[in-house]
């Protein structure tokens, strides 16, 4: 039973953003049938009730998103997939305002829902609305939080979940996804591409696809996080009834839907007369990946898809914005806002701050905002006395390993992935084995921890068909690739005498050994810098914990023999 028993007025059409038809609100339309565009808004029509009425029951509903149901694209709201996610904090920020000068900066902590980040706004919405179909399998293309907070709302609304991803997901987030009990499919390609093939695999097989920022479930859903920082306000500035606008809401940039949803929330209130102006809106991207920031400075209205992002930071790696970035740019044009783009290192190194002065620990893709709000402090585009609000949008949890084994993914290859493919293959000890599996003999493993280094060993050799062969430190490791020339190089990083960095230059710097195949076994986190210095250099980065775990070990021997 949800808490929700009392019915929504049915009070909801679909607009034609481009030739304003209105439609019945369809959630199976692709787009306008009169034009053909593909992004259709719900319209509420709140004119039956009287917004102060509105107002008074808002507050007597619990605080989640849903207390806003009358402005949601749900026609009856038995059919909510709820778990109080929504009604998040609005933290005045202390140390980094002060530290940048400024007086009323707000982190809207969108880490405090059910999955850890902004994204279970979208699935309750649009989980909500499929299950009011009668919707029972459904396709969705993630980096990673979409499909982590979709396939825990699918598991309540009992639809079976086909969740793909790019391979330079972190492993942990599609683990995760895969224990909520979706069917994990990971590709070997960029996310754009990733995208184009789980619509085919949804149309071959006929399931439901979720189709993102054309999805009206989407923005409605994002557009609840504009209600709740003009109700916070309201109450935080004491502005007497009415809710108050930020001057700035910022947030890290990948397929757009936060800013457009937010930025259609503040208009819809505006209308009501619920607020008396609309945010400008800071939207800020990683380097690697940049395609709005490139378009905003060129004066672009169409942005140029970037092909092959180069940001580790996946969760930013849309590299084809499409609609959203003319959405975007018409709502700055009309009410303000920036565009603005920082490098990884930058991201990784304001996390650290950000935990440690604010007590708010990020994942990189959310420290990516927090840069973009210090770089348009600085140049003086965000003023002191501006009220700023800042999406908080993500917190990375990670799953226990234990509970799931490892027989949670799938590899799916494209043909024609580009031979410049992503720097650094982390998708997984197998497939960087694949490459090498038939001619390995020889395993030479350079690790100064006795026990670490003894398991390796123990499990390879347990097969019989390896002759496993042991260095304590990089200097050891060199004299004795350079006598034995084994088939594959198993190293650590962080070593006594000489380091696996340095062993790894020498070894690509002889002829007689710059061929070989190296898996780096870490437990060092890596910075920027050092992963941008074993790229092109190795072909397999893990680190410690998952290699150590001897189940893994061992399904890496049994693909080997396979
Ligand atoms: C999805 C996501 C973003 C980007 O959001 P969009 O509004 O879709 O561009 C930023 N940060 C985190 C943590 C995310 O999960
Ligand atoms: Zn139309």
């Amino acid at each position: 039973m949800s808490p929700y028993s009392q019915p929504v007025a049915p009070h909801i059409e679909l607009e034609c953003i481009n030739c304003h038809t209105r439609l019945p609100l369809d959630r199976n339309l692709s787009g306008c049938p009169q034009c053909g565009e593909v992004i259709l808004e719900a319209r509420y029509d709140l004119g039956r009730f009287h917004v102060a009425d509105w107002l008074a029951a808002i507050q007597r509903r619990q605080p989640d998103l849903w207390r806003y149901r009358e402005v949601l694209p749900i026609t009856d709201s038995a059919h909510i997939v709820s778990m109080g996610e929504g009604g998040t904090p609005l933290i005045k920020s202390t140390a980094l305002a002060a530290s940048l000068g400024l007086k009323h900066l707000y982190i809207k902590d969108e880490r405090q829902g059910p999955t850890a980040s902004f994204k279970d706004r979208q699935a309750t919405v649009a989980i909500s609305a499929l299950h009011e179909m009668g919707v029972n399998e459904l396709v969705v293309a993630s980096t990673g939080n979409v499909a982590i907070a979709y396939a825990a709302y699918c598991a309540r609304a009992g639809i079976k979940l086909w969740a793909f991803f790019p391979s330079l997901t972190p492993g942990e987030k599609m683990r995760e996804a895969a224990l909520y009990g979706a069917e994990v499919i990971k590709i070997t390609g960029t996310y754009d591409q990733t995208k184009e093939l789980a619509a085919r695999f949804a149309r071959s097989k006929g399931i439901f696809l979720d189709r993102g920022i054309k999805s009206v479930a989407a923005i409605e859903a994002m557009k609840t996080m504009a209600y709740e920082i003009a109700e916070q306000l309201g109450y935080e500035l004491e502005d007497g009834k009415r809710w108050r606008s930020p001057d700035w809401f910022l947030q890290a940039v990948s397929g757009g839907m936060g800013p457009i949803g937010v930025g259609k929330g503040f208009q819809e209130m505006k209308r009501f007369g619920l607020v008396s102006k609309l945010p400008a809106i800071g939207a800020v991207q990683a380097v690697g990946c940049a395609p709005m920031v490139e378009a905003f400075e060129r004066g672009q209205r169409i942005a140029t898809p970037v092909e092959h992002p180069s940001t580790i930071i996946t969760a930013l790696a849309t590299g084809n914005p499409g609609r959203a970035y003319e959405l975007l740019m018409d709502y700055v044009r009309q009410n303000g806002g920036h565009f603005t783009s920082v490098t990884d290192e930058e991201a990784f190194k304001t996390s650290l701050l950000l935990a440690r002065t604010e007590g708010i620990s990020v994942e990189p893709a959310t420290a990516v905002t927090f840069v973009g709000l210090i770089r348009m402090v600085r140049e003086g585009i965000i003023k002191p006395d501006d009220v700023v609000v800042i999406n908080c949008s993500g917190h990375t949890v990670s799953v226990e390993k234990q509970i799931l084994g490892d027989h949670w993914q799938q590899t799916v290859d494209l043909p024609d992935t580009p031979d410049y493919a992503p720097p650094l293959p982390e998708e997984g000890l197998l497939s960087a084995l694949e490459q090498v599996e038939s001619q390995i003999h020889r395993i030479m493993v350079v690790e100064d921890n006795t026990d670490a280094a003894r398991l390796i060993q123990r499990i390879l050799q347990s097969r019989g068909s390896y002759e496993v062969y042991l260095a304590h430190n990089g200097a050891e490791g060199v004299q004795a690739i350079r006598e034995l020339k084994p088939d594959l190089v198993i190293t650590d990083l962080m070593m006594p005498d000489m380091d696996g960095f340095k062993m790894i230059d020498l070894l690509k710097a002889d002829p007689r050994t710059a061929t070989i195949p190296i898996v780096v076994v870490t437990a060092k986190d890596l910075t920027v810098k050092e992963r941008a210095r074993l790229s092109g250099q190795i072909n397999l980065l893990l680190q410690k914990g998952s290699f150590i775990d001897e189940e893994f070990v061992q399904s890496l021997v049994n693909k080997l023999h396979s």
